[in-house]
């Protein structure tokens, strides 16, 4: 088989005194993503997802949250070295589809920002990387703005 698929969740509470870095790019807000690294709760799911579509576990087994050398880390540091993990077992990304879910702030004007940081992190073009914002109509917990919640997908072929 010369295609493979992984899915990725990640979600985040929200709090203050931290900064919102989602996809790499730090966002103007009043609240911020709580989290021993930088929180980037969109870069987080997509690791998963690369990871899942070659069941090589999850980035908690990588970077452990109880592992002092990831405090604050930079995910898009982490997002690097998933790949070049991915690439040593001989795959590469087709595609990568995505969705951040968050009540606020508007995500939009950053959304072409995310997509060339993260396709500069993984080597490829901006338009192998979606990324698509919604709310969730003020239901739950992402609803009340304790959150913020993220989905991925990851198309790997064979090299
Ligand atoms: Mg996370």
């Amino acid at each position: 088989m010369n295609i493979r698929i992984g899915n990725g969740y990640d979600i985040h509470q929200l709090c203050k005194g931290r900064p919102l870095i989602i996809g790499g790019v730090e966002i103007p807000h009043e609240l911020g993503l709580l989290g021993h690294s930088d929180a980037d709760v969109l870069t987080h799911a997509i690791m998963d997802a690369m990871l899942g579509a070659l069941s090589l576990g999850d980035i908690g087994h990588y970077f452990p949250p109880t592992d002092p050398k990831w405090a604050g880390a930079d995910s898009l540091m982490l997002l690097s070295q998933v790949n070049q993990l991915v690439r040593s077992h001989g795959w590469r990304i087709g595609n990568i589809d995505s969705v951040v879910v968050a009540e606020r702030p508007k995500l939009k004007p950053h959304i072409k920002t995310m997509r060339d940081r993260i396709a500069n992190t993984l080597e490829l073009n901006p338009d192998q990387i979606g990324i698509k914002a919604t709310t969730n109509e003020k239901l739950g917990p992402v609803g009340r703005e304790e959150g913020i919640a993220a989905y991925a997908v990851a198309l790997l072929i064979s090299d």
